[in-house]
């Protein structure tokens, strides 16, 4: 089979991008799965590939343990991913433990305990990922899968004559030579911008949410809370603010503070957001210690791509998972539980996939992915693009949280819908929730 990467499909243009001679080139290292990108939907992908006994090529371009811009912030559906990959998330461990959300809003403040399900445990966690990033990658790494750390992947290497992707191209993340990796499938696991994805001519949709947030950590009294707790309405004085906060203790002596907001709303694209936090903190309890001198990080931002902004997650021997087939739900930005959970579903079926004896039938089963994905998300997700579009017309979310804030049995409605936590035979409000989803359209 001829390797062919058109100059188009480079990720980096750097000064000698293209120019290694066809046919002087070493050889490609192979395996049976390239994944690109060791975050959470990498490495779990990676994870179980492995555990399938298949032999897993997983390539990062940082060195763990590395930081990543992020709330840090896992509710019971993360704590269910991971517990199943076999991490131990004790305190003894160095997680926190978190009993449920408190919500702020209408000048109220209301505790809302995670809900006690058959599905899901009732206790979220707090990690940075710092850490999180690196016990998942190495959990990955302990299954067999071969991790290479600091190799930046440049561009997709094709089949001339179908455009199927057979592998990739990539290179030391510090300038090395350049190297080629081949692989019956290959899986973009590499985030929001997910070049890989671009390269093959899958861009975001502009039809489906994004959001886009910062954050930082401030040395506080308030580091070990118990519960997350969010910020529906942001104040500056009287003068109310576009965006929505959060301040999740750490329990390490800081506290991960941070807002953001959504495409739907008018402020997005045009807002500092960094002044925004400083703003909003300005009015914070002195007490609580969010000021300059507390800081012990920079403000730093990324974007939130959700309800499956870029689509479609299988094409050309190319899957997409986590972040890079924009898996963010659009109700609650988490992020990571939806990157582990597709992680494991994408597995599954490669695994499925490369088992069938003839390549027709291989492809009929990696067909099947954005299926699956389809039925596990697109219901909840197109009721989350309603919800998106609604919060985005400021009068009707006042109007919406001064209403719900009084009215405890309707937040504990609100939080097992917006953080998709209900038992599939579970009580009235888990039939409510889960009939909406399935009701509502779902195009793949
Ligand atoms: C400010 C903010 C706050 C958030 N808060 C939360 C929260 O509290 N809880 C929550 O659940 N979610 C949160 N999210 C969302 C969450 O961070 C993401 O959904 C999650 O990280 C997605 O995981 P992923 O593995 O798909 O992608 P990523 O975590 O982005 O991982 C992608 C990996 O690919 C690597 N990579 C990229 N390009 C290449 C390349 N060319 N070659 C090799 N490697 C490459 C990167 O280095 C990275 O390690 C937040 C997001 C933001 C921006």
């Amino acid at each position: 089979m001829t390797e062919h990467v058109p100059p188009e499909t480079r990720l980096t243009d750097g000064p000698d991008a293209g120019l290694s001679p066809p046919g002087r080139r070493p050889p490609a290292e192979e395996a049976d799965v390239i994944v690109v990108g060791a975050g959470p939907s990498g490495a779990t992908t990676a994870y179980y590939l492995a555990q399938s006994g298949l032999d897993v090529l997983l390539l990062e371009k940082a060195r763990f343990p590395r930081e990543k811009v992020c709330g840090d912030g896992l509710t019971p559906r993360a704590v269910k991913a991971l517990v199943g990959m076999g991490v131990s998330v004790s305190e003894e461990d160095g997680w926190l433990h978190n009993k449920g959300l408190r919500v702020i809003g209408a000048g109220k403040r209301m505790e809302l305990p995670w809900p006690e399900l058959a599905s899901y445990p009732g206790y979220g966690l707090v990690r940075t990922r710092h850490d999180l990033d690196e016990t998942l990658a190495r959990r990955a790494q302990k299954a067999g899968a071969r991790l290479l750390e600091g190799v930046t992947v440049i561009g997709p290497v094709l089949d001339e004559r179908t455009g199927r992707i057979t592998g990739v191209t990539a290179r030391p993340s510090d300038n090395g030579d350049e190297r080629t990796y081949a692989a019956r499938v290959v899986v973009a696991a590499d985030g929001n911008s997910s070049r890989l994805s671009v390269a093959m001519g899958l861009r975001k949709r502009d039809d489906r949410p994004l959001g886009v947030a910062v954050r930082t950590y401030y040395k506080t009294p308030r580091h070990d809370d118990d519960y997350l707790e969010s910020w529906l309405d942001l104040w500056d004085g009287d003068r109310l603010l576009p965006g929505y906060g959060w301040i999740f203790g750490m329990g390490d002596g800081t506290s991960n503070v941070g807002l953001g907001m959504l495409n739907t709303s008018a402020a997005f694209g045009n807002t500092d957001y960094h002044a925004l936090l400083r703003q909003w903190l300005k009015g914070m309890p002195a007490e609580w210690g969010f000021t300059e001198e507390n800081r012990t990080a920079p403000i730093r931002g990324a974007a939130l791509p959700m309800g499956f902004n870029r689509t479609p997650h299988y094409y050309q021997g190319l899957l997409l998972v986590g972040d890079a087939g924009g898996m963010v739900n659009p109700f609650n930005g988490e992020g990571i539980a939806y990157a582990m959970e597709s992680g494991e579903l994408l597995a599954r079926t490669i695994v499925q996939a490369l088992a069938r004896a003839r390549r027709a039938e291989t492809e009929r089963v990696l067909a099947g992915y954005p299926h699956a994905l389809s039925q596990a998300y697109g219901g909840y997700y197109a009721l989350g693009r309603v919800f998106v579009k609604a919060i985005g017309r400021p009068g009707l979310m006042r109007f919406a949280t001064r209403h719900s804030m009084s009215r405890p049995a309707l937040m504990g409605f609100a939080l097992k819908l917006l953080a998709n936590l209900t038992d599939t035979r579970g009580d009235a409000a888990d039939r409510l929730v889960n009939g909406l989803s399935k009701l509502a359209p779902n195009p793949e």
